[in-house]
């Protein structure tokens, strides 16, 4: 018998035989869509399948889309037209994908179309088209799964959907209600990345604070502990891993207040997202927010009390229909009173299917990017006036990427992507994930610049 017939008669030489079916992924969107990104990519993995990033590699193509705001919109249609155009067997997922008549209208020869958070249907959908071929080999995985992050850093999404009706966000049409994961199943994930490597957890959802409102806050085991479904118990579980915990997306109700001296005493960064969206109660009342203006003021000046390093980011909407000048300005008051930290700011823009777009008195296009702009230049003053008080001070700073002998990083004030930088003299030696302490030497509106600390022995 040949070497090659005794192969072709082995099942383990069959295996090996079979090329394994290639996925090409292309993932738009937010970091809630990238944490299901990674979802599917590891269970593809897990299955054998291999991840390519062309499509004349691919035997089929995924395309996670987001719907957000209309550019958000045009660019997933986009990136469907290109996929079709280059590939004849193209599932769609994500927000986009909640519009699936739209969506097949456009494009009649999509294999599949599933809304969001849908890693069963899009299994499904692969594996009519490319049943899994096993393979144990194929099925080794590292413990985190496969992250669409640097190694790092990685993205821990507690719950799905919302359960409020901001009038310029259609997220709640899209991704439905509030559904928060058990505590103990986010625990393990939790424990899988850090053993996996990450040393940086970034918490998010589209409500964190509401983390465990929709199942009463379910008591779990976890090692043989109860903790509760909540956003005290798994800020304090997750600040007890060792890593750098990061939450996003918290909406400031009273119960907050507890997580404050959790950052005060090291268990989770000194770090709150808080989409506060304007600052004039007429037109908080307009979006359908809270609009507990002075409440805010009072509840920051608080939290600075108890944990004076706390860095707040938030992002506003300038140019909501019915904004007067005499609202922006309230706006821009809040800001100078409020001296927060970090700060977007996006010129309104329509989304079809939000309420909002029932509202009279549009502010005029031009008008709405300027007072953006003025926004972000007033929030620059106060950035860099803040960054300014930061020089001198020896501060921790985990680095993204080393580039002769520079460390490019963030401080425990700054998220990947939306934050600033430090950029880091003498880090030769440093590598991606090393948590330095450095001096801050000079500052700008938006970033640091520092020179490492050497290490003691
Ligand atoms: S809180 Fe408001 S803006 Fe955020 S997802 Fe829910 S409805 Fe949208």
């Amino acid at each position: 018998m040949s070497i090659e017939s005794r192969r072709a008669t082995s099942p383990t030489a069959r295996v090996f035989q079979e090329r394994p079916h290639t996925v090409g992924f292309v993932s738009l969107g937010c970091a809630k869509a990238l944490v299901d990104s990674e979802r599917i990519l590891t269970q593809l993995r897990a299955e054998g399948y291999e991840v390519t990033s062309t499509y004349a590699e691919s035997d089929i193509v995924v395309v996670n889309t987001c719907g957000f705001i209309n550019d958000a919109v045009e660019e997933s249609l986009d990136a469907i037209a290109d996929a079709v155009e280059q590939h004849d067997k193209v599932i769609v997922t994500g927000c986009l994908g909640a519009r699936a008549e739209h969506i097949r209208d456009c494009f009649p020869d999509l294999l599949a179309v599933t809304g969001p958070h849908a890693t069963q249907a899009v299994l499904d959908a692969v594996h009519e088209e490319l049943p899994p071929r096993h393979d144990p080999f194929l099925s080794l995985l590292p413990p985190g799964g496969i992250k669409l992050t640097p190694r790092h850093y990685a993205y821990l999404k507690i719950s799905e959907g919302c359960n409020h009706g901001c009038r310029f966000c259609i997220i709640p049409q899209l991704r439905g209600p509030l559904v928060s994961r058990p505590i103990d199943e986010v625990m393990d994930e939790a424990e899988n990345l850090v053993r996996a490597g990450v040393r940086e957890l970034l918490v998010v959802s589209q409500d964190t604070s509401a983390y465990g409102a929709d199942i009463k806050y379910r008591p779990r085991f976890h090692r043989g502990s109860p903790l509760k479904t909540n956003l005290y118990d798994l800020a304090h579980g997750l600040g007890s891993l060792g890593v750098w915990v990061r939450l996003h997306y918290v909406y400031p109700y009273p119960h907050v207040d507890r997580i404050i001296p959790l950052m005060r005493d090291g268990y989770v960064l000194p770090y709150l997202d808080i989409p506060f969206q304007h600052a004039s109660p007429k037109i908080l009342k307009l979006m359908r927010r809270p609009a507990n203006t002075q409440g805010n003021l009072d509840r920051i000046s608080a939290w600075r009390d108890v944990c004076p390093d706390i860095t707040i980011r938030s992002t506003f909407i300038a140019g909501f229909p019915g904004e007067t000048e005499a609202d922006f300005a309230e706006l821009l008051q809040f800001l100078e009173e409020a001296e927060l930290d970090r700060v977007g700011c996006f010129a309104y823009s329509p989304v079809s299917g939000a309420t909002a777009n029932e509202l009279p008195d549009a502010v005029p296009d031009a008008v709405r990017d300027e007072r953006r702009d003025r926004l972000l230049a007033v929030q620059a003053d106060i950035s860099e006036r803040k960054l300014q008080r930061k020089i001198g001070n020896t501060v921790k700073v985990i680095i993204d990427e080393v580039d002769r002998g520079q460390g490019i990083g963030r401080s425990e004030g700054d998220a990947p992507d939306v934050d600033g930088r430090v950029f880091v003299e003498n880090a030769q030696g440093a590598v991606p994930g090393d948590i330095l302490e450095v001096v801050v030497v000079t500052a700008d509106q938006y970033d640091l610049h520092a020179v490492a600390q050497p290490v003691k022995h």
